[in-house]
């Protein structure tokens, strides 16, 4: 019962996705220009993948793109000049900097160099502020997809107890923004919170952005709680796989077989599937819905810069 709720999580994931998508895709049909402009830094082969996929996604739904992958020897002033000559640009809707940067730069002050209206990743602070008081322009696309995700699937979110593991700027923090403003009641947990699982089972919504494979267990999950897990941590250890996995593990030894890894979240898919109402796999949940709802940002950029509403 409870691995059929967990796989049909998984199809609405991929189809709310595409659903993004083709909102996106119709209206560049429909006479819409957009650009993204995508910089990269280093050989991070994930970042690499990251870009990858984001820029495939521009070439789905119409959105023009353009990648600028830099060395790593590239200096701070060097990355300055490319993003203020591309907040110069007019042809530019979208910028995005593939996070993390290299150690030699400094990714605030490259973050805060982003003209706002084109911050389509939303970690601007002048965007980070907006969502703040509650006015929102471009929200960072994690959370974002992850509202669409809750709302595409009917969970009730006014006035339930909803909790956030994981304080960051792109994924914890936003988060809870956005549930508050739902009229969720929020609590927000990290590192240094005493007895995690007694205010976890708390939770109607528990959402966990930590990066630890499997982290949160049964004992953490209030029974029939909608659990995102935004975790996506790489296992190889066949004892760490058949203890995240229960019945399921034999498939994921064959993809580290052939992969040398297999992707898991921050929950322990086996133990949640007995205790939670709802749960997103991975892969195949939040992370589908992070690239469409970039899209969507993009958009709205493209909109906004032409006076649109
Ligand atoms: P991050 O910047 O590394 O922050 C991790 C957060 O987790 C911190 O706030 C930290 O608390 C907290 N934390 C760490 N250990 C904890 C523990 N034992 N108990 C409670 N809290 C703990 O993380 P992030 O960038 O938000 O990423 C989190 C995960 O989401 C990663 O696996 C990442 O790959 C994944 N992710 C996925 C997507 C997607 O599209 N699916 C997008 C973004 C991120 P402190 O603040 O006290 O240190």
């Amino acid at each position: 019962m409870q691995l059929a709720i967990f796989m049909m999580i998984k199809l609405e994931a991929a189809q709310l996705a595409a659903k993004i998508k083709e909102a996106v895709k119709a209206e560049i049909d429909g006479g819409l220009r957009a650009c993204l402009a995508a910089v990269r830094v280093g050989d991070d082969p994930a970042s690499a993948v990251y870009v990858r996929n984001k820029i495939k996604a521009c070439e789905e739904v119409g959105i023009r793109s353009e990648h600028h992958a830099l060395p790593e020897s590239t200096s701070n002033a060097e990355l300055l000049d490319l993003v203020r000559s591309l907040n110069a640009r007019d042809d530019v809707d979208g910028i995005l900097v593939q996070l993390p940067l290299p150690r030699a730069i400094n990714e605030t002050a490259i973050i805060e160099a982003i003209d706002p209206a084109k911050d389509v990743d939303g970690f601007h602070p002048v965007n980070a502020g907006k969502l703040a008081m509650g006015r929102p322009v471009f929200v960072p696309c994690t959370p974002a997809g992850i509202m669409e995700l809750l709302d595409d699937r009917g969970v009730e979110i006014r006035g339930v107890n909803a909790c956030v593991v994981g304080r960051s700027q792109i994924v914890g923090r936003p988060m809870a923004q956005l549930l508050l403003q739902r009229d969720a009641t929020v609590t927000i947990c990290h590192s240094r919170t005493r007895d995690l699982p007694s205010v976890t089972r708390t939770a109607d919504i528990l959402v966990v952005a930590i990066g630890r494979a499997g982290f949160i267990r049964g004992e953490h999950i209030k029974p029939g709680a909608t659990v995102i897990d935004v975790g996506m941590n790489r296992v190889s250890d066949p004892d760490e796989i058949r203890m995240l996995f229960g019945s399921e593990a034999e498939k994921r030894l064959e993809v580290v077989e052939k992969r040398g890894a297999t992707l898991v979240g921050d929950v322990n898919p086996s133990e949640a599937a007995e205790v939670a109402g709802m749960l997103t796999p991975v892969p195949g949940g939040v992370g589908l819905l992070t690239v469409a709802m970039l899209m969507k940002n993009t958009l709205k950029a493209a909109r906004l810069r032409r006076g649109l509403s």
